[in-house]
């Protein structure tokens, strides 16, 4: 029989397949990279292709926007939301809705249009995950924005428009409902405990082991209990964090070794699958109430199976492969 899991934190529900667990080799997932080489708005020499550069790690010798970045922070040419004007809150009727106020920019990564965040030096990945951070603290000074997301979308079936590779970062003018849900259930679980549930969780993860990927001194890298996609992976600092940016300078290396690790290991597993990965992390301009309840994390995703009429329309995920067995295909992949 399958099993209902249900999420301590969000408190839906999954339907996990322990009965006959479906195993790597049987998942058809789409390469994310086509091989065309139209050309390349964030490859070298085509800075112009893109809106003027924010802020760029780049050689000294160089001008913005010319060829010499190793990454490159740039306005999103197409955004979803746009930094000019007024919230204006409104209501129409028994509606609401306010002004697409915001801001959307671009990460460039690497100047090499074929590498993914696995092949690049840890230095390089400490590099750009500090540019995450340098963001996020400039685009918080907004007292318009209250949530700051950054996301990564890998290959096209993913919803990378462009291959090159790249995350993104939204400003919202609101705390989006995905967050909402986490950071009332972990509200509620330290009202009742006194405990913060995600260092509840790091405490028992650590302690099974069953379900856990890779560790360093500072993070882990497991496979949730209750996962919504099959090898959904999650990374948490284990000391209480509530802030993505209150990661500490010197502890960054150790969050690129645990994305890198888990990179190659579903790769190993996979191959060259499509991912997305997304920062949960607190609002930003808020009271702070959550400061205590709330412990920030990273949800990686590679893109395995399709959301079906059924999880539309419950809100449940079925999965297929159990997080358990999940953890250790991740853990006794071999990668160099
Ligand atoms: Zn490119
Ligand atoms: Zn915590
Ligand atoms: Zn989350």
């Amino acid at each position: 029989m399958s099993e209902l899991r249900r999420d301590p934190i969000a408190g839906r529900w999954t339907i996990v397949n322990t009965d006959d667990p479906q195993l790597p080799e049987s998942y058809d997932h789409e390469e994310p990279r086509t091989g065309k080489s139209t050309t390349c708005p964030f490859c070298y020499g085509n800075e112009a292709q893109t809106p003027p550069e924010i802020v760029a790690i780049r050689d000294p010798n160089t001008a913005p926007n010319t060829p010499g970045w190793q990454v490159r922070v740039v306005s999103n040419k197409f955004p979803a939301l746009q930094i000019e004007g007024n919230l204006d809150r409104r209501g129409l009727g028994i509606y609401d809705l306010s002004n697409g106020v915001g801001a959307h920019e671009v990460i460039i990564e690497t100047p090499y249009h074929n590498k993914d965040l696995c092949d690049l030096t840890q230095q390089e990945l400490t590099n750009i995950v500090h540019l995450y951070c340098q963001r996020t603290l400039d685009l918080e000074k907004d007292r318009r924005f209250k949530y700051i997301m950054i996301f990564k979308n890998y290959g096209a079936s993913a919803g990378a428009s462009l291959e090159h590779p790249h995350t993104q970062i939204i400003a919202l003018p609101m705390v989006p409902k995905n967050v909402k849900e986490e950071i009332v259930g972990a509200h509620n679980y330290f009202e009742y405990r006194e405990r913060c549930i995600f260092c509840d969780i790091i405490r028992q993860e650590l302690q099974e082991k069953e379900r856990i990927i890779l560790e360093n001194k500072n993070f882990f890298a497991f496979c949730p209990f209750v996962s919504r996609f099959p090898f959904e992976i999650w990374i948490m600092p284990k000391k209480h964090t509530s802030f993505f940016c209150q990661t500490a300078f010197e502890e960054i290396p150790d969050l690129a070794v645990i994305l890198q690790g888990i990179i190659a290991r579903v790769k190993k597993i996979f191959g060259d699958t499509a991912y997305n990965f997304i920062i949960h992390t607190s609002p930003v301009n808020s009271d702070g109430s959550n400061l205590d309840s709330y412990h920030w994390h990273l949800e990686f995703m590679p893109k395995l199976t399709r959301v079906a009429g059924f999880e539309w329309g419950t809100g449940f995920y079925l999965v297929p492969t159990p997080p358990e067995i999940a953890a250790k295909f991740l853990r006794e992949a071999k990668v160099d």
